[in-house]
């Protein structure tokens, strides 16, 4: 049995999608960019590369059994898939946004009769619903910040990630919709089939691996035995470092523990301090607990 996995053809989640799962040990090859689909040798896997806003589409329907998506895009196409794994990339959140210099901006009070130009017509309509006022959506594939300069729509309701694009366009942010991040989904009937649970949950766990190995370092280091309970107030670790002995190196004993980036540079200097020698980071790519 083959099982069918989608991501991103392209976009702000296609890049990272490739990146997780080639770190993850699913070889895309080099030709992916020209090719839609890839069969992983090996693995029974084929990779169907499409477009963010059609996979929620697709795996609900059966067609791919998973996929890398946005929560944006998958709560739009309102389908009913199980969503098994947050990605912590692609952040965003989908927001209305006016004109810095309109009564909408400077209240924040939306009326009836209000036109809202986007590319989430079903979420933006839910919204309005949700606060029992009566909108105009002007649907757009794209562009949504020059509708209002247009004169097209009074307000958007677009994905900000930075807000760099909203001030450029001289927009002002009024009310969160829905906050986004990249994720796998899959179909429920693939979820119902034990083969294929099994099997999604395997590269589930290998994704999850990849993500909890970032931002972490592995550091190892010789440290002088007697001054091991110093070693390990430096490095706790994960439960505590490894401790090894050295052959041939008596009085010394090797330390080894998976460091946050952030308290890399500390952890290195305070290490030096206490006497430690030959004190390696190195990075990690996969974090298996
Ligand atoms: P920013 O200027 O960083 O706020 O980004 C806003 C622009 O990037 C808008 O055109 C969005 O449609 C697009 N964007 C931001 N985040 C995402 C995302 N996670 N997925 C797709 N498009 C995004």
């Amino acid at each position: 049995m083959t099982l069918k996995m989608a991501i991103p053809n392209k976009g702000r989640l296609n890049e990272k999608a490739v990146e997780l799962i080639t770190k993850a040990g699913i070889s895309l090859g080099d030709d992916w960019g020209r090719r839609l689909n890839i069969n992983v040798p090996g693995l029974g896997l084929e990779v169907f590369l499409i477009r963010a806003q059609d996979i929620p589409i697709f795996v609900d329907s059966g067609a791919v059994d998973f996929g890398i998506t946005g929560q944006d895009v998958t709560a739009e196409a309102g389908v009913r898939v199980k969503e098994i794994l947050d990605l912590g990339y692609g952040r965003c959140r989908l927001s209305i946004a006016a004109p810095e210099d309109s009564e909408i901006a400077k209240s924040g009070v939306m009326k009836d009769g209000i036109r809202v130009a986007t590319s989430f017509p079903e979420l933006t309509k839910k919204f309005f619903r949700s606060k029992g006022i009566k909108a105009d959506i002007v649907f757009v594939q794209g562009a949504a910040e020059i509708m209002p300069m247009l004169g097209v729509s009074d307000c958007i309701s677009d994905l900000v990630a930075t807000g760099s694009t909203l001030r450029m366009n001289r927009l002002k942010e009024v009310q969160v919709i829905m906050e986004s991040q990249a994720c796998v989904i899959a179909s429920e009937k693939a979820m119902a089939d034990p083969a294929k649970s099994d099997r999604i949950g395997e590269i589930v766990d290998a994704l999850r691996s990849v993500i909890s190995a970032e931002g972490k370092k592995y550091v190892m280091a010789d440290v002088p035995r007697d001054r091991l309970p110093d070693a390990e107030k430096i490095i706790p670790g994960i439960g505590g470092p490894t401790v090894v002995d050295i052959a041939g190196k008596e009085g010394w004993v090797a330390v080894q523990a998976v460091v946050g980036n952030e308290s890399c540079y500390r952890v290195v200097a305070d290490l030096k301090k206490i006497g430690a020698r030959g004190i390696l980071t190195m990075p990690i790519e996969r974090l298996v607990d």
